[in-house]
Parts: C-alpha cells; structure tokens; sequence
C-alpha cells in the first residue's frame, strides 16, 4: 500500500437508464465491491434500491432526486448493497426475514481491504489473478477520509418481505420475488406491466457468484429456472449494465449448464 489514495468528487456516478430509473455506481471501488443502486421515481413515493459501499454519501449525492417519502428495498445484506443504509434511518427500510439480522448487524469493512473475504474466498480471488493485498478503493471521498474506520452500522428494517409481496410507490407497482441461491434471502422487485426485474446480485451480465457463506447452488438453479419463464424484457442487476429478457435467459441458462 503507498500513500493516501486521491480524492474523488463527486464519488458516485448517477445516470438516467430509463424514463425516472437512476443507476447510481461507484467507480473508485473495486469491481468485485462496485455494486448498482437504482432510484425509481414513483408518484407517491421514491424508491431506492440498495446503497452501496457507505464509502461516499449517498444521501447527498441523490437529494436533488428525491422529493417524496423514501422507501430503501434491500435486496439482500451483502456489504456493497446495504452499506449506506445508515443514512436512511427515517426512510422506509425493507429486506427479506432470512437477512433481516445481517441487516441489523454492523458490517465491518476490514478497513476496505480484502481482509472482509473469509480465508476461501481470499484464496480463489488470489487464483483467479487479484492482488487481494491492495485497498477495495483506488480514491476516498474527501480529504482525510477515514479508511482503516469505515464500517457500515447495523439498521433496523421497518418492514420484512417476501414472495408475493407489494411495493407500491403511486404509478408503479412492484412485486416481491424471493430468488435465493447467490445470498438465502435475495429478493427481486418485479413490474409485471413493463417486464422490468430489479434483480440484485440473483442475476447480473457477468460472473455470478455462487461460493458466499449463505449461498446455495442448489437453489440458485431453481432460481435460474423460475428466471427463464418469467416474461423479462428489462433486467437491472446489482452490477454491471442494464440487458434485456433474451441475455437474462441466456445468462441463466448457462449457469443452469454449469451446475449439472
Ligand atoms: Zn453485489
Ligand atoms: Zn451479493
């Protein structure tokens, strides 16, 4: 490690994808940790879906957006997706039972290194080419940014979800699928009008991830499977671009090749 990384400002890049969905990302953390957030505006209320890293603040870089009550839906309680929870205590905050204590529990960062990965996770990253010796960012937010100190603070959620259940925001509607296999209690908000699926870290354009504690190939498949009928025409992931219905199909049937 040599020296304080520069800082960035802003931290996040935030881009209009669709008509009122915002992809909000952050490009000085490393892509295993570069998770999307996306902010939907809805008529009665916004809708964020996830929050990153904690690393930058959030809350400031998307207020210009939001002019309703917030409604925070977690897809599941990986570090780079409910990182900056913390700022959105009086927000309207949603995940799913089987991760709603991971939630509540305060994630240590391991001073953004990779010391956060268990030993088998280190190993296979160190295998698979990464300097797992370096920092999880190549910039801070602000001068003088506490590195060795970030954590993100456990948060209560306000409401838990699953299967079936609704996230109603005025002109859009939302349904709750529960799509475990990557994390046990990964939720997905699904808009049947649009074939729009916010999908988290169930499905994404690149190497999903299988091997977590908590994960489980095997529902992951039958996850991969319940993917395939779904009429999707829109997926946003938890990272990487935006792809459309036939990549989701191809994406997962793939991953469905690869576990039989
Ligand atoms: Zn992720
Ligand atoms: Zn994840």
């Amino acid at each position: 490690m040599t020296g304080t990384p520069p800082v960035a400002d802003p931290w996040f890049t935030i881009e209009e994808v669709e008509p009122g969905v915002h992809r909000i990302t952050e490009p000085h953390c490393h892509r295993l940790v570069r998770a999307n957030c996306h902010l939907v505006k809805g008529s009665a209320r916004d809708l964020l879906i996830d929050s990153g890293m904690g690393v930058g603040r959030l809350r400031d870089a998307i207020a210009p957006l939001i002019d309703k009550p917030l409604v925070l839906f977690t897809t599941h309680a990986h570090v780079d997706h409910r990182g900056g929870h913390p700022e959105f205590r009086d927000a309207e905050i949603l995940v799913h039972p089987a991760e709603a204590e991971t939630l509540r529990t305060t994630a240590d960062v391991g001073s953004l290194t990779f010391d956060q990965f268990d030993p088998d996770t280190l190993r296979g990253l160190a295998e698979a080419g990464f300097d797992t010796g370096g920092l999880l960012v190549d910039a801070v937010p602000w001068p003088g940014f506490d590195i060795a100190g970030c954590r993100s603070e456990g948060v209560e959620p306000t409401r838990l979800v699953g299967e079936g259940d609704e996230v109603d925001i005025g002109d859009r509607q939302f349904q709750v699928l529960h799509l475990p296999g990557h994390s046990p209690g990964g939720i997905a908000l699904w808009e049947q009008g649009t074939g729009t699926l916010f999908a988290g870290d169930v499905i994404y354009d690149g190497i999903l991830i299988d091997d977590l504690p908590g994960s489980s190939i095997g529902d992951y498949v039958e996850t991969m499977r319940r993917l395939i009928d779904l009429p999707v025409r829109l997926v946003h992931g938890g990272h990487r671009g935006e792809f459309g219905g036939d990549r989701m199909r191809e994406i997962a049937s793939h991953y469905i090749a690869g576990r039989q």
